[in-house]
């Protein structure tokens, strides 16, 4: 071990509430994840079922007695058999592009219960979506509302939309990249500008403005932001309304919620609740909410194989066979996920959860492919399996073929039950779009 520091227990605690341990080996619900891997091999994401339903059931429990509609979205993880499992609870879906809503329908989704949000809409992507029957376009722009009327005109229907407002409100979340919902971003209609457009809305022939939406950013803790922008929100509402002929009932709230990924601070969801209420107060109105993450980040591990353990520049570093391509957040954002022993019979010593600090890398060609750098790892040899926690959201939906690694499977598990729901790429999959004899266009 040279100089690594070895630590005990501490640093290693359980994944999220859907994977426990019976004696040294971690399991997803009922299955052994080393029963999976043995199967469909690493790496490969393996989300629980029961953990999903734990979350979806306690926010619906915060949010009781509320008029809320919750859409999951989508981009947070848009595996059909998340999207289905999803579905089958009564959730609607918030989504942000053309293959979305593909996806969305192939899960079951009907129109009514899609929201269709998103910062750079195409026309064919308006089009499917108001073909569709969605619940909301939500526009970002008056040039987008132009647009969505002038295709609507030419289907032959009145599209439904939702104004999203770009509230100003900053939020700490723990990385700029994560939040959206502040002045000069890219996000939504700058507040001073929405009566503007609603006014502009109600003279449009084939629209019909429904409510209003914000976004505040993501990995937020704190409730105060939520109840500024609905206090945004409602201000804007009263003022569109003061001309007597327009009804405002959709206040789309967003998603953001955080989960806990270390030491952070889970949300206080009755305070959550509360920030909402005021908007229940309006006549008619419904407050969709847009959870993501919150959902299903602590229902997924990675599973990996660590390929070769080495000693340099007085660093352990662990090299497994998971990379940048497969999990980027933490190239991305710096994200910081828990990695624990599958089996903690691996572990130095043999006897429980011991650490070592180390650099766990990924294989693909990239200074910045790590999982983790520098922290106390499973203090497990080669060949030995690690789950990397709380990669529900944001995991597999942005892995990628970068050096040619073709992306991991997924695994469904329910109680003693468990299935493939995406199986590992094959290379053949790869050049599947290629060809070495080109076909050239004369110009
Ligand atoms: C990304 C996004 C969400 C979900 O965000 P989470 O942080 O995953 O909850 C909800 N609504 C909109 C419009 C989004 O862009």
């Amino acid at each position: 071990m040279g100089e690594s520091v070895l630590t005990r227990g501490a640093a290693v605690t359980a994944a999220g509430p859907g994977f426990a341990r019976i004696g040294s080996a971690l399991r997803c619900e009922a299955v052994p994840l080393a029963a999976i891997t043995e199967r469909v091999g690493t790496p490969c994401y393996v989300y629980s079922a029961g953990a999903i339903r734990t979350r979806v059931a306690r926010l619906a429990g915060a949010l009781a007695g509320l008029p809320v509609r919750m859409h999951y979205s989508a981009k947070a993880n848009s595996n059909l058999a998340i999207l289905a499992l999803i579905r089958a609870m009564g959730l609607g879906v918030d989504i942000v592009s053309g293959g979305e809503l593909f996806r969305a329908r192939a899960a079951g989704f009907a129109g009514p219960d899609i929201v269709f949000s998103g910062v750079g809409k195409t026309v064919p992507e308006i089009e499917a979506a108001l073909r569709a029957g969605v619940h909301s376009v939500n526009v970002e722009n008056p040039s987008e509302l132009e647009l969505v009327d002038g295709i609507a005109a030419t289907l032959g229907l009145i599209a439904p939309v939702v104004i999203r407002v770009n509230p100003d409100v900053d939020v700490n979340t723990p990385h700029p990249y994560t939040r959206t919902g502040s002045h000069g971003m890219k996000f939504g209609v700058p507040h001073d500008q929405v009566v503007d457009l609603a006014r502009r809305a109600a003279e449009l022939a084939n629209v019909r403005l429904m409510g209003l939406a914000v976004h505040v950013g993501s990995q937020i803790s704190e409730a105060l932001p939520y109840a500024l922008a609905v206090r945004e929100l409602e201000v804007l509402a009263d003022t569109i309304e003061a001309d007597g002929l327009t009804r405002l009932t959709v206040f789309d709230m967003g998603g953001g919620l955080a989960v806990r990924y270390g030491d952070e601070p889970e949300p206080d969801l009755v305070a959550y609740a509360a920030a909402l209420r005021p908007l229940a107060a309006r006549c008619g109105a419904v407050i969709l909410v847009e959870p993501g993450r919150f959902l299903v980040a602590d229902a997924g591990v990675l599973v990996t194989r660590v390929l070769y353990r080495k000693h340099s520049g007085g660093k352990e570093i662990l090299i497994a066979d998971a990379g940048m391509n497969d999990l980027v957040r933490p190239a991305l954002y710096g994200a910081v996920h828990g990695i624990d022993a599958v089996d903690e019979a691996d572990c130095a010593g043999g006897g429980g959860a011991q650490t070592v600090v180390a650099d766990v890398v990924g294989p693909v060609c990239e200074t910045g492919d790590f999982l983790a750098l520098g922290r106390p790892a499973p203090d497990v040899p080669a060949g030995a399996l690690l789950a990397v926690r709380t990669v529900g959201a944001y995991g597999a939906v942005m892995a990628s073929n970068y050096n040619s690694r073709p992306r991991p499977a997924e695994v469904l598990v329910d109680g003693d039950r468990w299935a493939v729901v995406a199986r590992r790429e094959r290379h053949d999959e790869l050049v599947q779009r290629e060809s070495t004899s080109v076909h050239w266009s004369e110009s």
